[in-house]
């Protein structure tokens, strides 16, 4: 399965945001977006670029979701698509579908400190969905099933340390977490109101009714 394998803080320099894909690096003063000298789009001519179109400023809007949630374009626009068909405000409905993914549960959970290691740890197969084990990424979780680290995944050490590291973060309220038995439920699906990107959804959407 695809995914983006270059240098992730150059994203990140490029939406001039944490897009948090580095973990614990992101939280500190190492991360380039706090470092006053590195925090400029990337490339010679980062700082030289023009005023953007109103193209362009839709097209900022859809990369930054999309390298938020660590997905690539194809992929993205089949959550366009899927939104577009569905009932509900185009906008909220895409987001609601990205938050559901496995991988971004799992780091909503605390199973993992960045969203490309819950990608890592999915693909790995250290998760089951209700007994199952799952290792797509992309799987679209529903309510009221059960997100649990396998048996002989608990085991090893690193994931341990990342389980008991990945609880100090909050936990949103459409999920609950038993951190102590490695597992989590989806207690409601997640709205626009859970999503904690900080998107003009609306631009994404005008782009794709172009
Ligand atoms: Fe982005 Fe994290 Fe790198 Fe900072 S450290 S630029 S938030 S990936």
């Amino acid at each position: 399965m695809a995914r983006h394998t270059g240098p992730v803080c150059r994203l990140c320099r490029r939406e001039g945001m944490k897009l948090f894909l580095k973990g614990d690096r992101c939280f500190s003063d190492k991360c380039p977006i706090v470092k006053k000298q590195r925090n400029q789009p990337p490339g010679q001519h980062g700082l030289g670029r023009r005023k953007m179109s109103e193209y362009g400023v839709q097209m900022r809007e859809k990369q930054k979701v999309r390298r938020f949630y660590g997905v690539l374009e194809a992929q993205f626009s089949r959550y366009m698509d899927k939104a577009q068909r569905s009932q509900g405000r185009t906008g909220d409905v895409m987001l609601a579908l990205l938050e559901r993914r496995l991988d971004n549960v799992v780091y909503r959970m605390g199973f993992a400190l960045s969203r490309p290691e819950a990608r890592q740890l999915v693909r790995h197969g250290h998760f089951t969905v209700n007994g199952q084990k799952v290792s797509i990424p992309s799987y679209l979780t529903r309510q009221g099933e059960e997100i649990e680290v396998r048996q002989r995944s608990r085991e090893r050490a690193a994931i341990k340390e990342i389980v008991e590291r990945g609880g100090a973060r909050p936990t949103p309220e459409w999920v609950e977490v038993q951190r102590d038995q490695y597992k989590g439920r989806i207690v409601r699906l997640p709205e626009r109101g859970d999503v904690d990107v900080p998107v003009e959804e609306h631009l994404i959407v005008e782009l794709y009714s172009r």
